[in-house]
C-alpha cells in the first residue's frame, strides 16, 4: 500500500459512516467499517462483504465497535452512555466487542477500534481500575485473533490517555487519533496532543472542528475538512514527523444529509491528496 492512502469511515447498515458505494464512486482505496448489528455479523455476510471489497479493490483497515444505547447528544450524555465505561452495560458490551473482534477476524482485519468512553480522571477511583480491567480483557481477546485494539481519542487529554495505556500494560493497545474530537470535547490542542501520543498512533481520522465557547462543557462544531480549527496541513506534517504513513481516514458525520456528506468527503479527499503530494513529495 502506498504511503497515506486515503480512507473513509463507512457503515454497512444504519450508522454514522457512508455506504461503501460512496468510497467506490470517490475512488477511495481504503475504509474503516462501523461494525454492523449483531444479526448481520454472520460468516455468510462476512464472505459476501469480503467479495465485494475484493471486487471494488478496497482494503479494510479497521472495524469500529459501537453499541445500542450510546448517545452523543451532549457531553454529559456521552459520559453516561458511551463505550465500556458505564457499569450497567459493561459486561454485555465487552461480550459484544469480543463478537465484533471475531467478526473482524472473519473479514481478515487486524484492528478493532472503539470509543472506550470517559475514563475517570482520578486514577485512585475504583472505577479507573475497573475500566483498566475490562480493556485488558478486550485486548486479550483481540490478541487471540491477532488483532490490535485502537482507542479513539477525544474524551481524554493526551496525558490521561498515555497514563491509561501504560497502566493497562497490553502490547496490542494503540490509538486511533482524531484531531477534531480533541476540539469537540475540549480536551486539548490536537497538534500538541498528537506530538505527545505519537508513538501509539496506528490509525487516524481526518476530521475538522471548531472550538466551543465553553470547551469541555458544550460541544464544539464539526466542520468540513480544512474549514475548522485543526489546521490540516500542520496535522499532516505532524503525522509525518511522528512517522505515521498509514491510511488517512476521512470521517464526516452528517448521515442525515447523505448528498452533502458525499460531496464534502470528495472535497476532503482532494484536499488530502494535494497536501500529501506537497508534504511527502
Ligand atoms: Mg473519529
Amino acid at each position: 500500500m502506498a504511503d497515506w492512502p486515503i480512507g473513509v469511515f463507512t457503515s454497512i447498515d444504519a450508522g454514522l459512516g457512508v455506504q461503501l458505494d460512496v468510497a467506490r464512486e470517490l475512488n477511495i482505496p481504503t475504509i474503516q467499517l462501523h461494525a454492523p448489528a449483531r444479526s448481520s455479523r454472520t460468516p455468510d455476510n462476512a464472505e459476501r462483504f469480503l467479495a465485494k471489497l475484493d471486487d471494488l479493490g478496497i482494503a479494510l483497515t479497521a472495524v469500529f465497535g459501537g453499541f445500542d444505547g450510546e448517545s452523543y447528544a451532549d457531553i454529559p450524555t456521552v459520559v453516561e452512555t458511551v463505550g465500556l465505561v458505564p457499569p450497567s452495560t459493561r459486561a454485555d458490551r465487552l461480550q459484544e466487542m469480543r463478537e465484533i473482534s471475531d467478526f473482524a477476524r472473519l473479514l481478515g482485519c487486524d484492528v478493532v477500534a472503539l470509543h472506550l468512553g470517559f475514563v475517570p480522571h482520578d486514577t485512585t477511583e475504583p472505577m479507573y481500575q475497573e475500566v483498566i480491567e475490562v480493556t485488558r480483557q478486550l485486548c486479550d481477546h483481540a490478541s487471540q485473533n491477532d488483532q490490535a485494539v485502537h482507542l479513539e481519542t477525544g474524551q481524554e487529554t493526551a496525558d490521561a490517555l498515555l497514563a491509561f495505556i501504560r497502566d493497562t500494560q497490553r502490547d496490542n493497545l494503540f490509538i486511533n487519533f482524531d484531531p477534531a474530537n480533541m476540539i469537540l470535547y475540549g480536551t486539548g490542542e490536537p497538534i500538541e496532543a498528537l506530538q505527545q501520543v505519537g508513538s501509539y498512533v496506528r490509525s487516524v481520522h481526518c476530521k475538522d472542528a471548531s472550538w466551543s465557547d465553553q470547551p469541555g462543557k458544550t460541544w464544539g462544531q464539526e466542520m468540513p475538512l480544512g474549514e475548522g480549527q485543526v489546521d490540516i496541513e500542520r496535522y499532516l506534517t505532524t503525522l509525518k514527523d511522528i512517522g505515521y504513513l498509514g491510511p488517512l481516514t476521512i470521517e464526516r458525520e452528517i448521515p442525515q444529509e447523505p448528498e452533502r456528506q458525499k460531496q464534502e468527503i470528495g472535497h476532503a479527499s482532494e484536499l488530502l491528496a494535494r497536501l500529501s503530494k506537497k508534504i511527502l513529495g
